[in-house]
């Protein structure tokens, strides 16, 4: 990796890290209790899509617990899902759609409206490392992680 577009990932992470502070600020009610079940991508037919500073960033927490790839999960869930103890691998760093999606026992899904400069700077955020919109969750990793090996 150039040092410039290592200076570019490391302001992203820490800009898109920034963004999920800040939502945390929001006077919004969500409570998250970590069902999972939004996880299971196939049985709910939503799978989150991210920007690239989100990929970034939860491409990086997946490193930081000794992995270089992502892992298989068969049944269609995340792949960040533990399949042994349902946990989240990288629940922290979890993207922005992870924390405001339909979920109805943490509160039902965050209004577009009220969140839109959060997404309006994970869009920038993009932009700025070279991302070409949101792209689904797999695949959007999948690539970060080609480029940071
Ligand atoms: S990143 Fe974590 S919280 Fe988000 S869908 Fe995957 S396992 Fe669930």
């Amino acid at each position: 990796m150039n040092r410039r577009k290592f200076l570019l990932e490391k302001t992203a992470l820490a800009e898109v890290r920034q963004v999920y502070a800040d939502l945390a600020q929001q006077p919004i009610e969500r409570n998250c209790v970590r069902r999972t079940e939004c996880c299971h991508f196939k049985l709910t037919g939503r799978t989150p899509y991210l920007t690239r500073g989100e990929a970034v960033v939860a491409a990086k927490a997946l490193r930081a617990t000794g992995r270089k790839a992502l892992p298989e999960n068969p049944d269609g869930a995340c792949p960040m899902l533990q399949r042994d103890t349902s946990n989240c691998l990288i629940y922290d760093d979890r993207p922005f759609g992870c924390r405001t999606h339909f979920c109805a026992a943490a509160g039902g899904p965050v209004a577009r409206r009220e969140v839109i400069d959060l997404i309006r700077r994970l869009e920038r955020i993009d932009i700025e490392l070279g991302g070409n919109g949101p792209r689904i969750f797999q695949n959007a990793i999948a690539e970060v992680l080609e480029d940071i090996l």
